[in-house]
């Protein structure tokens, strides 16, 4: 392991502005072109308020412009970070609201410029629309680290696209420029491999960063969609991977997910127990949680990487802990286009997708109540055929 490798360079699809769409730089309203198309109304579901629930609504997608991909989406997959969004609880949302960062579907058109994906092609969409394409961190293919803000898939202001709001994949299609578009592979289930697209990469990216190989041990807290996913990639990068959990009833589900050993974190023995036996911790905890005691399962040089985010304080971290063994207390965000791009294929060439539970339409909802009571092995995906027709006008 090296920590701090660097990532892979960017797709050979080049995020530089070339002067031709230089025109459409961020604060430009759409191009002329746009404009004269006629955007087509989608079926979705979503919130028209922070309490108001998921509710069936009609999504204007835009005209495909030259660099566009136009999706009718098969699959889209449940993410906290969708119920987080729609009941308002990260502050004031644009509603009405449609969620969804985990987008499967096929090509169904393309801009005129577009000569890297075909009609019928299988492709993803994750958390990222859209970036400044320009600054130090979209140069180096992190375009999750925008220095200007990414353009996440929903919820936020487009400025390549007149300032409107992205509404995400809860809905029969949507329309994204190519340069955000993923591949996916063939041979992968498709409902299985939405999750990868926040789920995988946002638990890929750190095991790449600290460059995990053969033997390296790699501790996940947590056993959610994300700490699935953490242990089924670990494995599959050659790791012995530890699960730390507070639930008795997961010890045994972390087992028959790959684990090579599982450790009740709420027993003071079985922690002291792991003292120095792990190199790098991918923590998918959201709760507040006192990271001491994982700090005391690492080795010289290992390294916590917080995956969640909590929306309250959390315990403080012992400076002491840190420095006796030159450990890193590391954060890390999804994954930039290229290493995403990356993530897919090596889930491939390694059989890796999400374990899911297939919902309709009208099961949202209730898939939301079970999602923040834990109630879901491992994620949850919406069948997007079961929803209404849209109507022929658009609410969003
Ligand atoms: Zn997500
Ligand atoms: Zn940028």
């Amino acid at each position: 392991m090296t920590p701090g490798r660097p990532v892979p360079p960017p797709l050979g699809k080049p995020l530089v502005l070339s002067d031709e769409t230089a025109d459409a730089a961020p604060a430009t309203p759409s191009t002329p072109a746009a404009a004269q198309g006629t955007p087509t109304l989608a079926a979705a579901y979503g919130a028209t308020s922070a309490d108001s629930g998921l509710v069936p609504l009609t999504v204007a997608r835009r005209a495909p412009k030259e660099d566009d991909v136009e999706i009718e989406i098969d699959f889209c997959g449940l993410c906290h970070s969708d119920v987080h969004a729609t009941r308002g609880e990260w502050g004031t949302q644009n509603y009405p609201l449609v969620p969804g960062h985990e987008i499967v579907g096929r090509v169904r058109s393309v801009g005129s410029a577009v000569d890297d994906f075909a009609l019928g092609d299988v492709v993803g969409v994750g958390c990222l629309v859209d970036s400044c394409r320009e600054c130090d961190s979209c140069l180096e293919g992190l375009e999750q680290y925008c220095e200007r803000g990414n353009v996440g898939t929903y919820g936020v202001k487009d400025a390549r696209n007149g300032d409107s709001i992205t509404q995400g994949g809860y809905s029969t299609s949507v329309v994204v420029d190519r340069r955000f578009v993923l591949r996916v592979p063939e041979g992968l289930d498709p409902a299985a491999v939405a999750p990868l697209l926040c789920a995988g990469i946002t638990t890929y990216s750190p095991l790449r960063y600290f460059d995990v190989e053969e033997g390296d041990v790699v501790g996940v807290v947590g056993l959610g969609g994300l700490g699935h996913m953490a242990v089924k990639i670990a494995k599959a990068m050659g790791a012995q991977v530890v699960v730390f959990t507070t639930s008795d009833a997961k010890m045994e589900a972390a087992i028959e997910l790959g684990a090579d050993d599982v450790i009740l974190s709420k027993d003071p023995e079985a922690m002291e127990g792991a003292n120095r036996t792990i190199d790098v911790i991918i923590d998918t905890v959201a709760a507040p949680h006192d990271l001491n005691p994982y700090f005391r399962t690492l080795r010289l040089n290992g390294a916590l990487f917080q995956l969640g985010l909590p929306s309250t304080d959390m315990p403080p971290v012992s400076p002491g802990a840190l420095i006796r063994r030159r450990l890193s207390y590391a954060g890390s965000l999804i994954g930039g286009i290229a290493e995403t791009q990356e993530m897919l294929d090596f889930c491939a060439e390694h059989g890796v997708v999400s374990d899911v539970e297939v919902v309709t339409a009208r099961q949202l909802n209730e898939a939301y109540d079970r999602m923040v009571a834990g109630d879901v092995k491992y994620r949850f995906v919406l069948d997007t055929k079961t929803l209404q027709p849209a109507s022929e006008k658009a609410d969003v």
